[in-house]
This record gives structure tokens, C-alpha cells and sequence, in this order.
């Protein structure tokens, strides 16, 4: 028997989405907690791969990825904020978003760099900082609003600060940056090389007419961003696992060093399946709207129930307050609401370092209409 070297991630385990997702399975329950939709993709896009990899597209992509994908997704942004990023040079197609943000870490967090992060915050960035040996800073967004106070996020900003990572739609809150947030951020970088890594992968999910501010609409901002965005969430293809990576030249040119060696390239005949299926803008603005129905419909379902809802700004996720209803911490509340109720969710301490219990879960509206309608009568006998 050999020695087992030391873990390099001593207090990481599965994630709390392929926990859910099992005790779901295991118990029957409807799986309102791993963030996925239940319903099929559009046929269009799906013909559209069928179509490439019948052509026999089916070889290497170019390593940063198909030209004719990084060129709509340059006009995807440019008309959508304003921002030019050149498609050859400077958007680099990965494999979902999760790579871009392990890809851009491990660009350029060093040992003892540290990096700022707000909670609730998605389970990957904090272990892959600390996997290149950087130390995390946190400022915890609290229950029922989740504001940022800037004056303590400043106070986490060292000389050692080399990036700040901001996951805007947040998951699991679903609040959005308002302009002030941006100001007060732009004003803490000002003078600094901080980098920000920004994970927008909710951006076209923002209800209520209210405005995604993406990083890269701030020029003070955008030279100093790689801005993560996946096509799972855009077009209900999570399982594909393909995004992308918009930084300026001499950052991506840092961060292809890595993905070359991390992935190389990204699905070929699918890269140009997306490619055509996003000629037409339709098939991505209409979305705002198509999940603010799920989760108004959500909402008025379970608007008489003991649930508190709080806003939801963006995202497809809504959270839910269950002190009137419980005591148990959330992690026993989610795990009862599977096994007893037969609905599964996430709860929110699994997003802090320290595991902080607001009685707070999230569920996820990316769902069938008829799916929705079972979760709702579930919770509303309780
Ligand atoms: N992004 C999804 C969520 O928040 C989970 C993805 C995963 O399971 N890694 O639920």
C-alpha cells in the first residue's frame, strides 16, 4: 500500500449540485436543485449539429476556437454593451464556464496572491484559488437583500490583491450590480493592477426591465477583465458544456497558455452549430422574458405559502426563507424537503466558506410548466 500524498483540496467534497441532484434521484423527489433545465432545446440548433457532424466536421477546432463562433459572440456583446472585443484575439471558446474560471485563475493567481470574493458564492472559485496556492478574501452578502458594503470590501484590498471575482447575475441570490456597485469598484481599482474576473453566465436572465451591467461596458473596468459566459445557460444546453472567455489581447493571450494545455479546443461541430444558430438575435433576447414567467409563475404558486420569497433580479433561481416553517439549519431543511416532500433544493450555507445559516434555499425555475405545477403543490401542503 502506498502513502497517500497529502490532498491538495483537504476540505473539499462532492459538490453540494451532485449531492442534491442524488438525494433527488434516490428519493424520487422533483429536482429543483442543480441548476439545469427539463425541458428539450430548441430543434433548430439541435439540426444544426446534426447538420455539421453529418458534414463531418468532426476534427480539431482551431485551439482558441471556430472563428465564425468567436465573431457572433463579438457582435453578441458589442450590441448588447457597447464593448468591442476583437474575435480572434481576444475571445477564447472553452469548455462551459466553469473551465474558463479554473482556466483564469490558474492564469494568474500565484501562491500567496490573494483574491476577493463575495458570498454566496459559487463553489468553484475558492478551491481553485487555493489549488495555484492563493488566499481568499471574502465579503459575505447577507439575507433578505444581499447588498454590498464597499467601504469593508475596500478594507479587504492589499498590495497582495490580484483579483476580485464577481459573479453578476449572482448564484445562488439572484441579485444583479446596480451602477453605484460598479462606481464604487471602479474607484477601489482605480491606480491598482487588480484583475477582475467576472462570471456573467446569467446575463441574459434579468427580470423586470431592469439592466445587466456587464464588466466590459466600463472601459476602466474591461482592460482589466476576462468576462465568462456559457452557452448552457443561453440556449438550455448545460450538458454541452461550452462558454466562453472575452479578455483584452495580453490577457488572453496569457490565458491561452493555460487552456491549450487544459483543454485545447472545444467541440468542433458543435462550436459551428452555435455559430449559425446565433445569426439570429431571437433566439437569446427573448429570454429575459421566457424565464420571468417561470418564476413569476413560481412566485404566485408559492405566494400563500409560509415560504418568504425574496427578490430575484436575475438568474433562474429563487430564494426561498423558511423560518416560519423550521428551525433546522438549511443543509437538514433541504435534505427533509427531499425526503418527506419530495423537493429538492440547495441550501444557501453551502455557497460560505462558513457555512452561514440565514434558513435560506434556492430553487430552480429553469423547469417545465407541469414540473413547476408538482413542486408547488408539494410545498404548498407544508
Ligand atoms: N451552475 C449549476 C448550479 O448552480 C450547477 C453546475 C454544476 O453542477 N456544477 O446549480
Amino acid at each position: 500500500m502506498i502513502q497517500l500524498p497529502l490532498s491538495k483540496l483537504s476540505n473539499v467534497g462532492t459538490t453540494i449540485f451532485s449531492q442534491m441532484t442524488q438525494l433527488a434521484n434516490e428519493n424520487e423527489a422533483i429536482n429543483l436543485s442543480q441548476g439545469f433545465p427539463d425541458f428539450t432545446p430548441d430543434s433548430e440548433l439541435l439540426d444544426h449539429v446534426d447538420h455539421f457532424i453529418k458534414k463531418g466536421f468532426n476534427q480539431y477546432a482551431p485551439m482558441g476556437g471556430m472563428i465564425g463562433l468567436k465573431e457572433e459572440i463579438a457582435r453578441k456583446i458589442e450590441n448588447s454593451h457597447q464593448a468591442i472585443y476583437h474575435p480572434d484575439s481576444e475571445i477564447t471558446v472553452t469548455a462551459g464556464g466553469t473551465q474558463a474560471i479554473f482556466t483564469a485563475i490558474a492564469t494568474f493567481v500565484k501562491k500567496d496572491d490573494e483574491v476577493i470574493i463575495f458570498e454566496p458564492a459559487y463553489d468553484c472559485y475558492e478551491p481553485t484559488v487555493e489549488l495555484f496556492g492563493g488566499i481568499v478574501k471574502r465579503f459575505e452578502m447577507k439575507a433578505p437583500d444581499y447588498e454590498i458594503d464597499w467601504s469593508t470590501v475596500k478594507n479587504l484590498v492589499s498590495d497582495k490583491t490580484k483579483m476580485i471575482i464577481l459573479n453578476n447575475p449572482n448564484n445562488p441570490s439572484g441579485k444583479i450590480l446596480k451602477e453605484n456597485d460598479i462606481q464604487e469598484l471602479i474607484k477601489i481599482v482605480e491606480g491598482t493592477s487588480i484583475l477582475i474576473l467576472s462570471d456573467e453566465v446569467y446575463e441574459n436572465i434579468v427580470f423586470d426591465g431592469k439592466q445587466h451591467l456587464s464588466i466590459c461596458k466600463y472601459p476602466e473596468l474591461k482592460e482589466r477583465s476576462l468576462l465568462v459566459a456559457s452557452f448552457g445557460k443561453l440556449f438550455h444546453v448545460t450538458g454541452w458544456k461550452i462558454g466562453y472567455c472575452a479578455a483584452p489581447k495580453s490577457l488572453t493571450d496569457e490565458f491561452r497558455k493555460v487552456h491549450q494545455f487544459n483543454v485545447f479546443s472545444v467541440n468542433t461541430p458543435i462550436q459551428l452549430a452555435l455559430a449559425e444558430y446565433m445569426k439570429n438575435p431571437d433566439h437569446y433576447n427573448h429570454l429575459n422574458q421566457f424565464f420571468q414567467e417561470k418564476r413569476d409563475f413560481l412566485r404566485k404558486g408559492l405566494a400563500n405559502t409560509s415560504f418568504e420569497l425574496l427578490d430575484c433580479e436575475g438568474t433562474y433561481f429563487q430564494a426561498l426563507k423558511y423560518d416560519k416553517i423550521s428551525d433546522k439549519n438549511d443543509f437538514d431543511f433541504a435534505s427533509e424537503l427531499t425526503i418527506n416532500h419530495k423537493v429538492a433544493s440547495v441550501p444557501f450555507s453551502s455557497f460560505y466558506k462558513n457555512k452561514l445559516n440565514e434558513n435560506v434555499i434556492r430553487l430552480c425555475f429553469a423547469k417545465k410548466q407541469e414540473t413547476l405545477e408538482r413542486a408547488i403543490e408539494n410545498l404548498s401542503k407544508i
